[in-house]
């Protein structure tokens, strides 16, 4: 079978919800793929930074194998003996007392905006079913109808309601917006500290610390979403790092498990996980003993490898050497770490055709937001591999 036969086949059997390029991946190491004729490509995506640590990292995938031969499930009827050392680990790393494990970013967020509403009622005294949670404009949260409710995006909501009540929407980066919205209900501020579905778009220093202060004086929660932004995506291990902030919730997926397989987690103290009792909330799947083992490797390779460091270095490097191109297509380009976005002049017809030209050059990566170009490989991407893509991208915004 070749490309076009598997294109066929998915096209005929599986649901039109996505719009991916003609690539069809059979295997992966590091940074690179390859496809069915045997073409080698270079990931810029990195499957939208689940997989910061490489595409079948060593470490991770022998310990997959060898949990996958012990115990892959015990449903959290009873415990298992990897789950408690992810919880421990995690909270280590991060500075956070307790987590809370799931399996997909969206039923992260999700649990992390139960936990605030109970928070609500049963710390701050909110009445009844009058807990408000405060988002942003632009952003993205996954694909659950609760947190489509919330989206700002026409198409993400079309067709889908009604909608979950309870949710207020402020322009991003608008701390003066954020302030009028707050009421005696509002529970909680959920915000990315860098919206990366949105289009990489990375907030003015210090508006975050200053919607910080506002929910802080207001007794606000305040959730970063670091699904796509954390693990060391943007140059530290929390994009909320570059302020001097400490989020009360912190969510958390993707490069939580090299993507390996599906683990998030929502990460905060006593005060709001302590919420939770027995039959409040769970899942089959959550804290299962292979998604944890996969889990506490995927975050000993981030920190042993150094990946934030390289990520934070060959980022600003990454980042100046794009701003050297002059294409008359590139109205900007921005980013921390290894999160970068090209943004294209409207005149330049959209992101897509430039992805298809990369691709044709063996560089892999999206178009999000119809006009920027993210460029997001795994952290573990060399200085002279970087040169070897940037080779590739000038010509294609240059002369496209
Ligand atoms: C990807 C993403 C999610 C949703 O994660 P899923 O695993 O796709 O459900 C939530 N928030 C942000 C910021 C994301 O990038």
């Amino acid at each position: 079978m070749n490309t076009k036969d598997y294109i066929e086949i998915e096209e005929k059997f599986g649901a039109h919800n996505y719009h991916p390029l003609d690539v069809v991946i059979e295997k992966g190491k590091g940074i690179y793929v390859w496809d069915v004729e045997g073409n080698k490509y270079i990931d810029c995506l990195a499957a939208y930074s689940a997989v910061n640590q490489g595409h079948c990292h060593p470490r991770i995938v022998e310990v997959l194998k060898n949990q996958a031969e012990k115990i892959t499930l015990t449903s959290r009827a009873f415990r298992n003996d990897q789950l408690p050392l992810l919880c421990k680990e995690l909270c280590e790393l991060t500075g956070y007392s307790m987590m809370l494990p799931m399996n997909s970013g969206a039923e992260a967020v999700e649990t992390a905006l139960k936990a605030a509403r109970k928070w609500a009622y049963t710390v701050k005294n909110v009445p009844a079913n009058q807990a408000e949670i405060i988002v942003c404009s632009n952003n993205f949260s996954g694909r659950t109808i609760s947190i489509i409710s919330f989206s700002t995006e026409e198409q993400y909501k079309s067709g889908f309601g009604p909608f979950t009540a309870g949710f207020k929407v402020v322009p991003y980066c608008d701390a003066e917006a954020l302030r009028q919205a707050i009421t005696p209900n509002t529970a909680a501020f959920l915000v990315e500290p860098i919206q990366g579905e949105g289009g990489v778009i990375i907030p003015p220093d210090g508006w975050l610390k200053e919607a910080f202060d506002i929910c802080k004086q207001n007794n606000v929660l305040f959730i970063a979403d670091e699904i796509q932004s954390g693990l060391g995506r943007s140059g530290k291990l929390f994009a909320y790092q570059y302020e001097d902030i400490k989020p009360d919730i912190v969510i958390v997926g993707k490069a939580l498990s090299g993507g390996c397989y599906p683990v998030s987690a929502v990460l905060s103290d006593r005060s709001v996980l302590g919420v939770f009792n027995p039959g409040d909330h769970g899942s089959t799947f959550g804290g299962n003993p292979l998604g944890a083992a996969v889990a506490r490797e995927s975050l000993k390779v981030l920190i042993e490898e150094k990946l934030v460091e390289n990520s934070f270095e060959l980022g600003k490097y990454f980042i100046e050497k794009l701003k050297s191109i002059s294409s008359k297509h590139v109205k900007e380009v921005r980013g921390k770490g290894l999160f970068i976005g090209v943004e294209l002049f409207p005149e330049a017809g959209g992101a897509r055709k430039f992805c298809e030209a990369l691709m044709k050059r063996g560089i892999l990566c999206k178009e999000t937001h119809t006009h920027v170009i993210r460029f997001a490989p795994p952290l573990v991407i060399t200085k002279e591999e970087i040169d070897y893509v940037f080779s590739q991208i000038k010509p294609v915004l240059e002369t496209e």
